[in-house]
């Protein structure tokens, strides 16, 4: 698993609100904005020499690709941390 390296702030979650990748996402058990790790497919190029990038190598997941948060490990589908609006 990729660590965010040189990025002190990783193991303690982020605190404010997300305006990008994870716009909407928050652990809804320890109320971290991130970072999560989640569980991607991604298409390779297989060969007998070995493996390589797929010319379509992107990686994908969704709302139901497993999601852990980083700083409480809490885990559950991607789905599950969408931030709740208050009613
Ligand atoms: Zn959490």
């Amino acid at each position: 698993m990729r660590r965010l390296a040189g990025k002190p702030d990783a193991s303690q979650g982020k605190r404010r609100p997300n305006e990008n990748c994870l716009k909407g996402k928050r652990c809804p058990k320890c109320s971290s904005y991130g970072p999560f790790e989640i569980e991607v497919s991604m298409t390779i190029l297989l060969s007998d020499e070995g493996r390589d990038d797929a010319q379509d190598g992107s990686i994908e997941f969704n709302d139901d690709s497993r999601a852990k948060c980083y700083n409480c490990s809490y885990s559950r589908r991607w789905a599950g941390f969408n931030v709740r609006r208050s009613r």
